[in-house]
């Protein structure tokens, strides 16, 4: 992933819809545990907002919000060092996010992924859980430019999943600046090399909403249970000889064998991995070995989250504490972008702000 420059400000954000995965690990959270030590200004949200086009249940979507943020600083992430708030505790976001939706094509968000997804779900079964064909759902990607243009970000750390967003949130932002002057600060994508984690049912992403994730908090029981359970075919496919280098390797493989190689390459070290990568091209019985040794990295890897997680400093009320601290130091940048687009569109600074 390219790197931050000097002073420069980075914003990422994470859906509480579930327990943090390795997808969202080396996906996400490795590089904002990196870039919070350069001199970046890094903001890192909950989305809050965006969950709820998925979640229905209020004390779910509360109780998610403070377990995420609590895995965030079980996992290294520094609310000295970093801004970590949640989203809906910047209620200007959803102001923002209606005055981009006046510059913002339909066309344009009903070729959004998410969108298009969830409707070839809903088409294949119109009796869906939920509330998947909302207005916010479609609008999800004009909320996402909010969240980004608000604090005038010049750099967004993107998973391959949601690189069209941003490409979307720039497209929003130019239009504005195009029609109202130049108002809003368009950012770069960090990330071009970015990862994308199969999931354990050897589907093409790990993902919250997929119910085939391997969460940092599972403890070694649960591991184990879920490696032992990744589906694996007994006849490797033929390797690519042309080319040792591992990466050009994994994703030659059957999906569930490519995940569980994925991860000895991301935790294990590398003899351990080379050494499993020899065992495939001979063939033979080896997944046991495989699964034993991956699940007893992804644990010892879990160890010290899991006993951070549970640190009694780390409770709900330190986290309620900062995140109140952590809204207010965002604010003033917020409602400052906020009233700038409002003059800019010609309504005028808002009078019970001013
Ligand atoms: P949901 O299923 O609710 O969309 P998710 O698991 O996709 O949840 P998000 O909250 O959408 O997680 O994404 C948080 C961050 O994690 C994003 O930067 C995203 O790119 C990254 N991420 C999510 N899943 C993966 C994955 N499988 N591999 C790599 N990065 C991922
Ligand atoms: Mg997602």
């Amino acid at each position: 992933m390219s790197t931050a420059q000097s002073n420069e400000v980075i914003l990422s954000g994470i859906r509480p819809t579930g327990r943090l995965h390795y997808g969202n690990y080396f996906g996400a959270i490795w590089h904002f545990l990196r870039l919070q030590q350069t001199d970046a200004c890094c903001y890192y949200f909950i989305a809050d907002y965006h969950a709820l086009t998925t979640i229905t249940d209020r004390q779910e979507i509360y109780r998610a919000t403070l377990d995420m943020l609590r895995t965030y600083v079980a996992c290294g992430l520094d609310p000295e060092k970093s801004v970590i708030y949640r989203q809906s505790d910047l209620p200007c976001t959803a102001e923002l996010t209606l005055l981009l939706g006046m510059v913002t094509n339909i066309g344009h968000l009903e070729r959004g992924t998410t969108y298009k997804d969830k409707l070839a779900k809903v088409q294949d079964d119109p009796k869906i859980a939920g509330n998947p064909l909302s207005y916010g759902l479609l609008g999800y990607p004009v909320l996402m430019a909010a969240d980004i243009l608000i604090v005038r970000a010049d750099a967004v750390p993107v998973g391959d999943d949601q690189r069209q967003h941003l490409e979307m949130a720039c497209d929003i932002a130019a239009k504005f600046n195009h029609r109202f002057g130049e108002v809003l600060h368009i950012p770069r994508p960090l990330g071009r090399d970015a990862l994308r984690l199969p999931g354990l049912d050897g589907s093409e992403k790990m993902g919250k909403s997929e119910n085939n994730t391997l969460d940092l908090l599972d403890d070694p029981q649960t591991v184990l249970r879920k490696i032992k359970a990744v589906p694996t075919t007994t006849d490797p496919l033929p390797l690519d000889t042309d080319s040792d280098a591992p990466e050009v390797v994994i994703p030659k493989m059957p999906p569930g064998v490519g995940v569980l190689y994925r991860l000895l390459s991301l935790l294990a070290p590398e003899d351990v991995y080379l050494e499993f990568l020899g065992q495939y091209r001979a063939g033979g019985k080896f997944y046991g070995a495989l699964k034993k040794t991956v699940a007893e990295h992804v644990s010892n890897f879990n160890a010290p989250i899991i006993e951070k997680y549970h640190d009694p400093a780390n409770n709900d009320t330190s986290i309620e504490d900062f995140l109140r601290e952590n809204a207010k130091r965002v604010t003033p940048v917020a409602l400052e972008t906020v009233e700038a687009c409002r003059e800019a569109m010609g309504i005028g600074r808002s009078l019970y702000r001013a």
